[in-house]
């Protein structure tokens, strides 16, 4: 049974691999990214509030995240294993994860951190940008913004989790299929030491 945590800058494919890891290993994929915007989509009044805030690439409130997190792991495809991608974003999200974790004696996730170059985070950046999938939130000054946020608020959480002894890392610097078999194979190690 796997429980992840899917570290890295917006840009470092993270999404995309979680994607694949789950689908390969029927784990359900937690994106807290994915159902923020779904609840914009869903037009509610808590989609209505958090539209602008996304949109500027700002942060949603831990509390909201924590709670929608909850809620998503009382759910039954959670039952085989899960990936959080975009989840913890603060270092209050993963105290309050943790205490939870422990609340609820479940396993403490392992946490993989997708390691990018900042030339290649650009270039990405910049593909996403003009790509068919592209979102409202990939403009350039809100791209800056977000990665910026992430610097201060999500980067502190690599050293949050080496001290713990949860992190491993992947070398994201190349093509999907390439850095998931690595993805793969530290997984593999991880898992027998
Ligand atoms: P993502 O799809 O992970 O890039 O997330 C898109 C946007 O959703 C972010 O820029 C934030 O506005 C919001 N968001 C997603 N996950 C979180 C989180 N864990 N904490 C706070 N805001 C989040």
């Amino acid at each position: 049974m796997y429980q992840l945590i899917f570290l890295g800058a917006p840009g470092a494919g993270k999404g995309k691999q979680a994607e694949i890891f789950a689908q390969n290993n029927k784990l359900a994929n937690i994106s807290t990214g994915v159902m923020l915007r779904n609840e914009i989509a869903s037009g509610s009044a808590l989609g209505l509030e958090l539209k602008p805030i996304i949109e500027t690439g700002a942060l949603v409130s831990d509390e909201l995240v924590i709670s929608l997190i909850e809620h998503r792991l009382t759910q039954i495809d959670c039952q085989k294993g899960y990936i959080f991608d975009g989840f913890p974003r603060t270092i209050q999200q993963a105290e309050e994860l943790e205490k939870f974790f422990i609340k609820q004696k479940i396993k403490l996730p392992l946490v993989v951190m997708f390691d990018i170059s900042d030339e290649n985070l650009l270039a990405r950046l910049e593909n996403r940008r003009n790509s068919d999938e592209h979102r409202a939130d990939d403009a350039v000054e809100v791209q800056k913004n977000r990665l910026q946020i992430y610097r201060e608020q999500t980067v502190p959480l690599i050293d949050y989790y080496k001290q713990k002894g949860q992190l491993v890392r992947v070398d994201a610097n190349a093509d999907v299929e390439v850095v998931q078999q690595r993805l793969v194979d530290v997984l593999n190690v991880a898992n027998n030491s």
